[in-house]
């Protein structure tokens, strides 16, 4: 384990913004893992910090990282067990190297494994709990309990798990032969043309609304290019807000905020955040 007080946040979310925390401890097993939650309050367990956007001033918070935790382990044909720190983009390497498939479309999603089964992430008609067999958690009372897919409420971007602030310490898949490598580079290829991924951001915003694309009520509100202060409505994808360079915590707030009160006067429609923000 190693714990850093008064740690600097911003290199640990991908909007780079983020102040001072009281603490940053990274974990390297589950015992460890258990002990300390035991007498922590206030505490965030953080992955890659592609969904997050951490607050710039003085934070209370304990974070807590698990990328140390991040083996990938063959139970028998097909079931393969994943520490929860580990990269996604590792674990679509692995499938390739195995010939598994089931994941494909979530290629070049830059998450943890543990972020993307917290929140259902996925793309293009999949979504990671698809191909999920069980996982493995600790749940609100401090146990570690491994909970068959079956018993796990979850839908779009929503798990028990997130609704309960379980923390996923590790993930068992279930994946069939045939690797699609084509639809792999397809994606990737798709995401380096229609992402900004040279400025720093948290992917889409807001979650789609049922059968509509945030993306699109945004346009239509006219707010594409938007800015306030370092904060920017990208011109690339208008899900996503990116920092120009510059941008304050407060500024990424006060975007968020004019982007759902003109998409709601302008559509009616109310947008939901998808990204996670940890305030203090
Ligand atoms: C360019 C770009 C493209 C993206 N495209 C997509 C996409 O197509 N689809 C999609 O779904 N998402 C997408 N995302 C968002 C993001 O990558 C995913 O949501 C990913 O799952 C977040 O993983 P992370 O490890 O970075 O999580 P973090 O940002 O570190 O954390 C996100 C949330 O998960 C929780 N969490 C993380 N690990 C654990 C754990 N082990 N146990 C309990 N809670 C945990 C955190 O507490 C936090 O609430 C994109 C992001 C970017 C920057």
């Amino acid at each position: 384990m190693k714990l850093y007080k008064n740690h600097v946040m911003k290199e640990h979310s991908n909007m780079k913004i983020g102040g001072v925390a009281k603490e940053y401890i990274e974990i390297e097993n589950k015992d460890e893992l258990l002990e300390v939650i035991k007498d922590k309050k206030n505490i965030f367990i953080l992955g890659n910090g592609t969904n997050t956007l951490i607050n710039d001033g003085v934070l209370e918070t304990t974070f807590i990282s698990l990328k140390p935790i991040n083996y990938i382990e063959e139970k028998s044909e097909g079931l393969v067990e994943v520490g929860s720190g580990l990269d996604f983009s590792e674990l679509i390497d692995y499938m390739e190297e195995k010939d598994y498939t089931g994941l494909e479309n979530l290629a070049g999603i830059p998450g943890t494994v543990g972020g993307l089964v917290f929140m259902n992430g996925g793309a293009h008609g999949t979504e990671i709990f698809d191909k999920i067999s069980s996982v493995e958690v600790i749940d609100e009372k401090g146990i570690l309990r491994k909970i068959d897919k079956e018993n796990i409420k979850f839908s779009y971007r929503i798990t028990e798990i997130k609704e309960k602030k379980w923390i996923v310490v590790s993930t068992t898949f279930k994946f069939d032969k045939g690797y699609l490598k084509e639809v792999v580079d397809r994606y990737k290829l798709k995401r380096n043309e229609n992402h900004p991924l040279n400025e720093p951001n948290l992917g889409s915003t807001f979650k789609n609304p049922e059968g509509l694309f945030s993306a699109r009520l945004i346009i239509e509100a006219g707010l594409q290019g938007k800015k306030i202060g370092g904060a920017e409505v990208s011109m690339v994808h208008p899900n996503f807000i990116v920092n120009k360079g510059d941008a304050k915590f407060v500024d990424i707030i006060e975007i968020i905020k004019t982007v759902k009160s003109e998409v709601k006067s302008k559509t009616g429609i109310e947008l939901e955040e998808e990204i996670i923000i940890v305030e203090n």
